[in-house]
């Protein structure tokens, strides 16, 4: 059987890009956290969508389960084989088209990464309006099957916001493309949109039509500190009402931030610990330090670091975008990426460390986020990876807060059996039927998302 899959799948796309060697083949099957591994018979690697499309239709006749993967930064178990599924590696389509300086559009292809769009869009002028740390490595495609947020979403809004088109291929092997890119276009079903966090379940992303945003090049970045959590949340609704310019605010802890120092060899950033910090991006066309500085001194902070030297403004950023690394270094951890309404983030803040020591007395709980979409990532570590009651704990408290257990990220596997904490059966049942209608012969990322 593995054979058959083997030699069918080279027919479609030729021996060199079926990958089968288990020493190459084991980084397509192991997460970026080390928290999910599986293996696979075999990474298929297409150059163009009527490659994918003939992979697919192949799977589909046969009944072979397929992981579509992008650059397999995803943090939720979604993005690798833990059942034998065959790996659908996306990253041979990273073409990235000229960007249309009239309508600021462009089309890319699904294995083009964030940072290579980015690139593309400031050489014409433009910006992409969406970014994270993983922006060098995650693609399009797996941002739209994620539908990414990032740092900047309060601003530009998340990755569903950006995308006008797609072109994708279905579960049966056909392929929808509709990439012309027109901004008012109510013609039927909005494909982009449901394929936006769709997590490969019910389409291939092969290529998208982005919206791009106008370049800001006057920057300002400023890292805060607050003696109180409160103090620190309530700014962060001081600064969106204050400054237009606003572009992020994210939000870290005292042992968050000294982790990442002693982790990268760095130095604590203000002459004083303080007990919570906010990292502030501005961006216009004009200079925006004054807006922020006044901004900045009507709120309880007890002392900042400013930057608008583009050097020093990416060293005060690895303090924030240092976290998620320095805590992997710790070992696997539980990774639950969350959104509370404002009125109940403080009370979740204050109780979530307590919650998991109730499970499990070595746990570590590690709290950072985007704070202007209340967006919180709760890391657990010191705790068996696989010890399921921890994700019971954090998700169990988030539901009663009336929270989303899924911010950003996604479900994956990671957080498929609670997926009825923010979901009533009736939504679960349309959402399979959606699956059923896309993907009829069930073989596109069947693992994940949906119960089985
Ligand atoms: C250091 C770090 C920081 C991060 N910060 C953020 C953050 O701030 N915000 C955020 O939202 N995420 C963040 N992430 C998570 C991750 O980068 C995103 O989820 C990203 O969108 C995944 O893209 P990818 O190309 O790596 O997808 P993968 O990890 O390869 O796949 C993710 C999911 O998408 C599916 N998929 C991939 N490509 C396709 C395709 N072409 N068609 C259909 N399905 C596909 C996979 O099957 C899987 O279910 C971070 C990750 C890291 C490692």
């Amino acid at each position: 059987m593995t054979l058959d899959v083997v030699d069918s799948l080279r027919s479609v796309v030729g021996a060199a890009h079926v990958l089968t060697d288990p020493s190459v083949t084991e980084s397509y099957a192991v997460d970026w956290t080390g928290r999910f591994a599986g293996s696979t018979p075999a990474v298929v690697r297409p150059a163009s969508t009527t490659e994918v499309a003939a992979v697919v239709e192949w799977c589909a006749d046969n009944g072979v389960a397929v992981v579509p993967q992008g650059g397999n930064t995803g943090l939720v178990g979604g993005s690798v084989p833990l059942r034998r599924e065959v790996v659908l590696s996306l990253r041979r389509l990273d073409a990235v088209s000229a960007v249309d300086s009239v309508t600021g559009q462009v089309t890319v292809a699904a294995g083009a990464t964030i940072a290579a769009v980015q690139r593309a869009a400031r050489g014409a002028g433009w910006e992409y309006g969406v970014d994270w740390g993983a922006r060098d490595t995650a693609t399009i495609g797996g941002s739209i099957a994620t539908n990414a947020g990032g740092s900047k979403v309060a601003r530009y809004g998340d990755t569903r916001a950006q995308v006008l088109g797609v072109e994708a291929v279905l579960g049966d092997g056909s392929v929808v493309s509709h990439l012309g890119g027109l901004v008012k276009d109510n013609t039927g079903y909005h494909l982009p949109s449901l394929l936006c966090g769709s997590e490969g379940t019910l389409g291939i992303v092969t290529g998208a039509r982005l919206r791009l945003v106008p370049r800001v090049d006057e920057r300002v970045v400023a890292l805060l500190g607050f003696a109180r959590v409160d103090d620190a949340l309530a700014a962060c609704g001081l600064l969106r009402r204050s400054l237009p310019s606003l572009e992020a605010v994210e939000l870290m802890f005292d042992d968050g931030l000294a982790l990442v120092c002693s982790s990268f060899g760095l130095s604590q950033p203000l002459p004083a610990p303080a007990a919570a910090y906010l990292l502030v991006e501005c961006a216009d066309r004009l200079d925006p330090s004054d807006a922020l500085a006044s901004a900045v001194a009507a709120l309880r902070s007890t002392g900042a670091a400013v930057a608008t030297e583009p050097g020093r403004r990416a060293e005060l950023w690895r303090y924030r975008e240092g976290h998620t690394e320095a805590i992997n270094l710790l070992g696997p951890p539980h990774k639950l990426d969350v959104t509370l309404p404002p009125a109940a983030l403080a009370a979740f803040v204050d109780s979530v460390g307590a919650r998991v020591l109730t499970v499990d007395r070595r746990a570590q709980v590690w709290l950072f986020g985007h704070a202007a979409d209340g967006n919180l990532h709760v890391n657990v570590t010191g705790v068996d990876p696989s010890d399921e009651r921890i994700d019971s704990a954090v998700l169990d408290l988030v539901a009663e807060h009336r929270g989303s257990i899924s911010a950003e990220h996604g479900i994956g596997t990671a957080k498929k059996q609670w997926l009825h904490l923010n979901r009533s059966a009736a939504e679960i049942a349309a959402m399979q039927s959606i699956k059923r209608a896309l993907d009829p012969h069930g073989i596109l990322n069947p693992n994940v998302l949906l119960p089985s």
